[in-house]
């Protein structure tokens, strides 16, 4: 489904995007992950390698334009356009307003959000000129009804949806599509603490029953970045078994 395209994943190291990389690179994509650091950059890229999966990886300050513009510039040199670019990088958090500093707020807002403008301001130069492009964010179902603490979260993931909506109208002239996946609670290291006697409630209000698997993540981007979604921009796709409502 993505033959001859070239992707960047922020946050590809590990969770939702690693699996993204891995669908992507059987539908036969070239893809290019972004990490925090060298070391877990260097990890997944070699654990993708030991199964045939060959990818180039990166690690630049996703707070630092001039980092970003200087690595995106080297995937261009080396692949000659950037079809897909995933913002999926994200930290969350679950204290309440008391124990919630402003800088602990900002560091949410840095990643979730202002480095999703950044890495979209750096390819969009490259997709106008080449004619397409799609964008795609990874938002949550939490943007949609809020949580009951660690507010910066959901906060961040309303921006998500807003700068998605906002470039989908925008960019559509220049035939780039932005869409984003809202996923509910899914298996990756951002829920492995939880001890199973939090999870089991929580997957009582899951009307499918069970918990997403980053591969169900994985299939949404799959699909929105494929040509099958060719009329499809400005949506936020949930993937949460109905746990949204
Ligand atoms: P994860 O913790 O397994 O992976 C997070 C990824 O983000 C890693 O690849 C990491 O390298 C990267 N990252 C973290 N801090 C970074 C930084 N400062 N700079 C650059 N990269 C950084 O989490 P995940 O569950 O796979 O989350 C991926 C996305 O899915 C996030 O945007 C998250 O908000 C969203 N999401 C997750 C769930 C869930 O239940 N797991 C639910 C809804 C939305």
């Amino acid at each position: 489904m993505l033959e001859g395209r070239v992707a960047v994943i922020t946050g590809g190291t590990r969770g939702i995007g690693l699996e993204t990389v891995r669908l992507f690179k059987e539908q036969k994509a070239e893809v290019i992950l972004f990490g925090s650091k060298a070391d877990s950059v260097e990890k997944a890229v070699n654990e993708l390698a030991s199964v045939g999966m060959e990818v180039k990886g990166y690690y630049p300050n996703l707070n630092n334009m001039e980092e970003i513009d200087k690595t995106i510039k080297e995937i261009i040199s080396e692949y000659g356009h950037i079809d897909i670019l995933v913002n999926n990088a994200g930290i969350s958090a679950n204290r309440k307003i008391e124990d919630t500093t402003s800088e602990d707020f900002s560091k949410i807002m840095d990643l979730n959000v202002n480095a999703i403008f950044n890495m979209t301001k750096a390819v969009v130069p490259y997709m106008k000129e080449q004619g397409s492009g799609v964008i795609l964010n990874t938002s949550s179902m939490v943007s949609i009804y809020g949580q009951p603490s660690g507010c910066g979260y959901p906060a961040s993931k309303f921006a998500v949806n807003g700068l998605t909506k906002s470039f989908a109208r925008e960019l559509a002239s220049s035939n780039i599509r932005v869409n984003a996946v809202a996923p509910g609670v899914t298996r990756t290291d951002m829920i492995a603490n939880l001890p199973e006697e939090q999870l089991a409630p929580i997957v009582k209000t899951i009307p499918l029953g069970r918990i997403g698997e980053p591969r169900d993540i994985a299939n949404a981007f799959l699909f929105l970045a494929s040509d099958m979604a060719s009329y499809i921009t400005g949506v936020v796709l949930s993937v949460d078994g109905a746990a949204r409502s």
